[in-house]
């Protein structure tokens, strides 16, 4: 058996940025149903930090990062989808994207098309199966139409600007939230048709004067603690609070109860990865993904580029709110 060694990014305990540490690992072959895969460029998401923190929390020692893209370099036993040479990327647990070389399942490891940029495919995997599992699977009563308003929080950052424009080829009326004026002007560059500067106006207020009172059919909310209560009420009647994050914190304990004078509400909390279950399932998501970034309807944003070894600062920004669109690594 061949060993390689391969520069990765290892935590020992929760914490902040200063746990990210630079090790040498070694990688050996894959075993059944895996693949050995060296990576071109990996991607940066949220989901990291939590795992990071702890609010995720993770056996120790722990390697970190859920998407990259790269070329398979050995196929196990079983993995019929994949062959030696193939350009490939990924949205994956088990997490340790933040190398250049690992093996990992092959179930989640989708062919590139030929295309798509490696830095494309590693910005995109994670946030962009998040995108199309939003607009397309986690619909209200009677499904999402087109000319139907939606509000989406966070809409500058990685999941937001793929989903603004996903929903604009849709035809779907996306409202946007973001942090800054700048943030606003992207989301709206980008397929919003509304954007809210929720660190200034009053998002629910603005929601309500766009809807003529009617309200949204859906909330998408990755932002989770300081929008929550609000973004229930920007819902029509029967509408869906699709909770899929916590950037600001978890969302507290609530009382059903609640959800009946609001309007008979829908609730759920969202992951990728139930969605991802099968390999047909994935599959299925990641074409539909890239015929959306192929025909150029949904472009890719990687607004930021740090160096494996500058993941903590990478880190820093994020939680700092100080990113747009997607962030990669480069090795
Ligand atoms: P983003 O690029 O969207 O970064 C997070 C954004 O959240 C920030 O830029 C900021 O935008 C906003 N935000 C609001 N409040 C805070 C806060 N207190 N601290 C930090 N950020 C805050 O990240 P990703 O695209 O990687 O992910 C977006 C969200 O989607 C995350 O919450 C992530 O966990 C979730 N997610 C969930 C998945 C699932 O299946 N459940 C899968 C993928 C992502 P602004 O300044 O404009 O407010």
């Amino acid at each position: 058996m061949s060993i390689h060694t391969s520069r990765a990014i290892q935590i020992d305990q929760h914490g902040g940025p200063e746990q990210l540490k630079l090790v040498q690992i070694t990688v050996g072959e894959p075993g059944p149903g895996d693949v050995r895969i060296r990576h071109h460029a990996v991607g940066l998401n949220f989901i990291d930090v939590y795992h990071r923190t702890g609010l995720y929390p993770m056996p120790m020692p722990a390697r970190l990062g859920m998407e990259a893209a790269g070329v398979i370099e050995a196929v196990g036993e079983g993995v019929t989808h994949l062959q030696v040479g193939d350009r490939a990327a990924y949205a994956s647990p088990p997490p340790g994207s933040y190398c250049e070389l690992r093996v990992m399942p092959a179930k989640c490891v989708c062919k590139l098309p030929d295309a798509i940029s490696f830095e494309t495919g590693a910005a995109m995997m994670l946030k962009g199966l998040t995108a199309q599992y939003l607009l397309k699977r986690t619909l209200p009563m009677g499904g999402l139409h087109a000319g139907d308003f939606v509000l989406f929080h966070a809409a500058a950052g990685g999941v937001g600007l793929i989903a603004c424009q996903w929903a604009r080829a849709l035809g779907l009326r996306l409202i946007g939230t973001a942090g800054s004026a700048q943030k606003c002007a992207l989301a709206l560059a980008n397929g919003a048709e509304f954007a809210i500067n929720y660190a200034e106006e009053d998002f629910l207020a603005r929601v309500k004067e766009i809807t003529a009172g009617q309200g949204v059919k859906v909330v998408y909310d990755s932002v989770g603690k300081d929008t929550w209560d609000k973004s229930l009420d920007c819902l029509a009647p029967l509408g869906l609070m699709a909770s899929f994050g916590n950037a600001s914190g978890p969302v507290p304990p609530f009382a059903p109860g609640i959800l009946g004078p609001k309007g008979s509400l829908y609730v759920t909390r969202q992951t990728l990865f139930t969605h991802m279950s099968t390999r047909e399932s994935t599959q299925a998501m990641a074409d539909e993904l890239f015929a959306v970034v192929s025909s150029g309807q949904v472009q890719i944003h990687i607004a930021q580029r740090y160096r494996l070894e500058d993941v903590q600062q990478a880190h820093r920004d994020l939680e700092a709110r100080k990113t747009t669109g997607c962030t990669v690594l480069t090795l």
